[in-house]
């Protein structure tokens, strides 16, 4: 087996675990507030946007949405949720990109 081809064989067998660990390490750490704490109205909007802590596509998240205003790290708030507290890695059905 020639050097090239094992590399790409151990970049595959390792690439899943990386990308499973950085999952977890993701959705462990973008914890902005806590969601019980939050007043009733505002996990009813929640709610009704569909919003989830952690997006499947990358391409669609609070962080690149034209409603997040960052406000620290990864934390910030959304117009949309009457300027609730949401994580960069959040989304909801009403996901509007950034332009340019
Ligand atoms: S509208 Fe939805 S996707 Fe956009 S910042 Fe608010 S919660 Fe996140």
């Amino acid at each position: 087996m020639d050097r090239s081809r094992r590399s790409f064989l151990a970049l595959a067998a390792t690439t899943p675990l990386a990308l499973v660990a950085g999952g977890a390490a993701l959705a462990s750490d973008v914890a902005c507030d806590d969601p019980a704490s939050l007043p009733l109205s505002l996990r009813n909007r929640r709610k009704s946007l569909g919003f989830v802590e952690v997006s499947p596509d990358a391409a669609r998240r609070c962080g690149l949405c034209a409603f997040f205003e960052r406000k620290q790290g990864e934390c910030g708030t959304c117009q949309l949720l009457s300027g609730g507290p949401v994580t960069a890695a959040g989304l909801c059905n009403s996901f509007a990109a950034k332009a340019g």
